[in-house]
């Protein structure tokens, strides 16, 4: 079995070399109330209450947006008995998991963070032979994420998933509107292959990742840096088949000897080698590595865009395979929350995509008979729109570690700013994590919504830090069992107190 393995260039160093200020001013200290750039305006609709219009389902619970916060919301709310229906506009279940190629999940750097899903999701993706993250208990990398997701078996596994749990799937459908009466949303709008159809529920589920279903029902949100209005940067990611990636591995680690992560995890890698397991590798200042891309820039093989950020890593179970988390098209170009810059992006990333790989090929040993094996269907948005909910959460809450009686789970990932001009990575010390509360998931105008995933109520800054996979799930099941729970006890989704829930009903229970 093939363990994990990156190549990755710290775009901090990098930043450095290129004479690029890492300006790490996007908080001024650490107070990041929003500012009018980062507010919203509404999101243009039509009114639906009274279109005539079929009506596919009429269910206890509509979640749309089927991405790791989505999917894991429907699973929850239909196993607590709700009848469900998952709305999604591609053909898998998973978003940037996997329409998006987006490997690895990244650890919360919070032990106890897994939530009971998380923790079978693990069992399901072991049984299909994806093992544990390599390194996973070490001090480096610990708390979500144990086990990686390789984009094919978690499509497959949440099928299972849903099926198993009673949920109806409705894929190709994308939403275009919702109608709302009285502070409830009544129904969404969905376009599929027969036209435009109506979804009735008695709670919603916000999962789409850009807070589109929130929008379509008023609720204020923000979008951008607060200090800057632009969003985090795209990717396109792709994966390249075909590699030998012990060369590879050989190549970087013993021939540019870099000191990448000191002499224990060069240890580990050793061992890994002796095993012929490639290892995984952490991120580190390679120096040698940044001046390698920089020399094919110099030559005109590369352009400063590609080399902002290149990371690479293999992926359990597939081997001779690895995962670009790059390209990443310049933030200072490209806008998430803009339809025509967004697409524009797309042919951008493409090219980038090819000038990379081709550099790849030419240059690194182990790559001489690569190929491009797959490039995702789903543009790598990092953040786009983020609700106003009940509660926001701040870049306060992450650098004091704050805790919630109605905490749905906890997290200490760091605030992870991709943009040149805003970048900022600092860890809690391990041990201290924080907490993210139901409020940060309802909002004060609609009663029957829940928003889950990187678009729920939080600044810049907080996004940045909740926005990784395994929060968004534990997000994502929190809303579903309290949406199945609200209704099963008569309580608005917004009047729900998680910490009132009977413990063996919650997903997380907060410690204090
Ligand atoms: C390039 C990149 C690298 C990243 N790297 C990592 C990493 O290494 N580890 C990690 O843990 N996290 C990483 N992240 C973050 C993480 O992947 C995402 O924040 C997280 O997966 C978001 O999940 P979500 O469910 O909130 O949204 P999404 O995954 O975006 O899911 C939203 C879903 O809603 C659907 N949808 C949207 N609009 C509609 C509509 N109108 N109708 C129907 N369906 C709709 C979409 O198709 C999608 O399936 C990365 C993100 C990016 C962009």
């Amino acid at each position: 079995m093939e363990k994990s393995f990156s190549i990755p260039i710290s775009r901090r160093s990098f930043m450095k070399l290129a004479g690029l200020t890492a300006a790490g001013a996007i908080l001024g200290g650490t107070s990041d109330t929003p500012k009018a750039e980062a507010v919203a305006p509404p999101t243009s609709s039509v009114d639906f209450s009274e279109a005539d219009l079929p009506v596919l389902f009429d269910a206890d619970v509509c979640v749309v947006g089927g991405g790791s916060a989505g999917t894991a919301a429907a699973i929850s709310a239909a196993r607590k008995g709700a009848s469900t229906v998952l709305v999604e506009q591609g053909i898998s279940l998973g978003g940037l998991q996997t329409l998006g190629c987006v490997f690895p999940c990244m650890p919360t750097y919070a032990d106890g963070s897994d939530t009971p899903y998380i923790v079978e999701l693990n069992q399901r993706m072991e049984g299909q032979g994806v093992p544990p993250f390599p390194g996973y208990d070490t001090e480096n990398w610990y708390g979500g994420g144990r086990v990686q997701y390789g984009p094919e078996y978690l499509s497959l596994v949440y099928d299972e998933m849903c099926e198993e749990a009673g949920v109806d799937v409705l894929y190709n459908a994308t939403l275009v509107g919702a109608s709302t009466e009285e502070g409830k949303i009544d129904a969404c709008v969905v376009q599929t292959i027969e036209g435009l159809a109506k979804i009735r529920a008695k709670v919603f589920i916000d999962g789409t990742g850009d807070a589109l279903l929130s929008r379509f029902a008023g609720v204020p949100v923000e979008k951008g840096s607060e200090k800057t209005g632009r969003n985090q940067p795209m990717s396109l990611r792709f994966e390249m088949g075909g590699i030998e990636v012990g060369k590879v591995y050989r190549f970087f680690v013993k021939e540019m000897k870099d000191d990448w992560m000191g002499p224990k995890a060069a240890g580990i890698c050793e061992e890994a080698l002796r095993h012929k397991k490639p290892p995984f590798l952490e991120f580190a200042k390679w120096k040698k590595t940044e001046k390698f891309f920089l020399d094919g820039v110099t030559r005109g093989e590369l352009t400063q865009d590609d080399i902002l950020y290149i990371q690479a890593f293999t992926i359990p179970s597939k081997p001779g395979v690895m995962s670009m988390n790059c390209p990443e098209m310049p933030p200072l170009s490209f806008s998430s929350t803009d339809a025509v810059s967004k697409s524009k992006s797309v042919t951008f990333g493409r090219k980038m995509t090819q000038r990379l790989a081709e550099f790849f090929v030419h240059n690194i040993p182990g790559f001489e008979k690569a190929y491009i094996s797959r490039e995702a269907s789903l543009v790598g948005v990092r953040e786009s729109w983020r609700i106003r909910g009940k509660y926001y959460m701040q870049a306060d809450d992450y650098f004091k570690a704050h805790h919630f009686p109605d905490a749905v789970c906890r997290t200490a990932y760091p605030i992870d700013i991709h943009d040149v001009k805003l970048d900022l990575f600092e860890k809690l010390k391990k041990g201290q994590y924080y907490e993210i509360p139901y409020r940060a998931l309802v909002t004060n105008e609609i009663s029957n919504l829940l928003v889950a995933g990187r678009c729920a109520s939080g600044s810049f800054a907080a996004q940045a830090s909740f926005r990784i996979q395994p929060t968004c799930m534990s997000m994502g099941e929190a809303a579903g069992i309290a949406a199945a729970w609200g209704i099963k006890h008569g309580v608005e989704a917004n009047a729900i107190r998680w910490e009132t829930l009977p413990k063996n009903e919650r997903s997380y229970v907060s410690e204090g």
